[in-house]
């Protein structure tokens, strides 16, 4: 069985500004919704303007879980100024600098999904940190440099559940087909050789991973 979200969803989907392809997003879903069933909280890291959140935010209404979702705001390094994926109206016309929370904010609502979304805003290892309770999903899509992605698996993925899921995207196990770096593919190698997590399936750049171990 496919589990496919509603129509007004995959609306809502494919209106928000970001970075989540359809083939994706629908892996995205059906992985989350099995992941909302343990009860647990779901979480994503890389908010951007709510794109993929629409999703996770709706497997969590269904389940009645929450989805928590953690961002500075402040775009990764591809993002910014005079690079390949800046957008000009992600700038913050009074500070000048990038700010996403304003987009995010008006897709959640539109998506009618605001109360059933958390947003954390800050920077990821720094809210790992304080982060002290376990997760039935973790999707890491955050920032592409070795640092960023690195320190994404390092402070969230011993929080996910044993039976819940890691999901990692922009895997690209060939050079010549990546965009922004294979830090996120390093990342996933890690998870296979930590013994923690088992291979689930891949849609395109997107690995789902379950947690079948207790030690990272
Ligand atoms: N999931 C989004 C795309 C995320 S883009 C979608 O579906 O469209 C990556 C995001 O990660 C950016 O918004 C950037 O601000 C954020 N980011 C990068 N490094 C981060 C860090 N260390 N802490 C918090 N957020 C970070
Ligand atoms: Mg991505």
């Amino acid at each position: 069985m496919t589990t496919a979200p509603k129509p007004d969803i995959l609306a809502a989907f494919e209106a928000a500004k970001g970075f989540m392809p359809m083939n994706e997003g629908l892996a995205l879903y059906a992985a989350a919704v099995g992941a909302a069933r343990l009860g647990l909280p779901l979480l994503e890291v890389g908010t951007y303007c709510g794109r993929s959140t629409i999703l996770l935010a709706d497997a969590a209404r269904a389940a009645g879980v929450t989805a928590l979702t953690v961002d500075h705001h402040r775009g990764s390094e591809e993002q910014q100024p005079g690079w390949d994926y800046h957008d000009p109206e992600t700038v913050d016309p009074e500070l000048g600098v990038m700010d996403t929370l304003p987009a995010f904010r008006r897709t959640l609502h539109r998506a009618r999904l605001e109360e059933h979304v958390v947003a954390l805003v800050g920077r990821s290892p720094q809210i790992a940190k304080v982060w002290n309770s376990p997760l039935g999903l973790v999707f890491i899509d955050g920032g592409h440099t070795d640092e960023h992605a690195g320190a994404d698996y390092e402070g969230w993925a011993p929080h996910v559940a044993v039976g819940g899921l890691l999901l990692i995207h922009d895997v690209f196990p060939e050079p010549a087909d990546e965009f922004t770096g294979q830090a996120p593919y390093r990342v996933h190698l890690r998870a296979l050789a930590s013994g923690a997590f088992t291979e689930e399936s891949v849609t395109d750049s997107l690995r789902v991973l379950r947690r079948t171990g207790a030690g990272i």
